[in-house]
């Protein structure tokens, strides 16, 4: 388990990543996505997250029409131009729950 300060909001976060092969150059490298940003780490074959950066710029190319975030307070439903629209979370977590079960 890894402890480190997220760098663009200052929340404490653990994560939790599979280390079983040897890291290249001594570091495991993660992207991490926390609520709406992304941070990318450095791991040490001890588990410790040596760095913490922010992700400035996420490029995704050939992008889904619609993504999805639920979290336990909200959703955001983001548009291919980037457009976020935030709605209860209840009625998609219960969509969820039917495609999953
Ligand atoms: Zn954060």
């Amino acid at each position: 388990m890894a402890k480190f300060r997220c760098p663009v909001c200052g929340k404490e976060l653990n994560i939790q990543l599979k280390t079983e092969k040897e890291p290249v150059g001594g570091l495991h490298e993660a992207v991490v996505q926390h609520e709406d940003h992304l941070v990318k780490i450095y791991v040490d074959a001890d588990g410790f997250v040596r760095r913490a950066f922010p992700v400035e710029h996420f490029v995704r190319v050939d992008p889904p029409l619609y993504t999805v975030h639920i979290y336990e307070d909200r959703a955001e439903i983001i548009d291919r131009n980037g457009h976020t629209y935030i709605t209860d979370p209840a009625p998609l977590i219960d969509a969820v729950k039917k495609i999953t079960s």
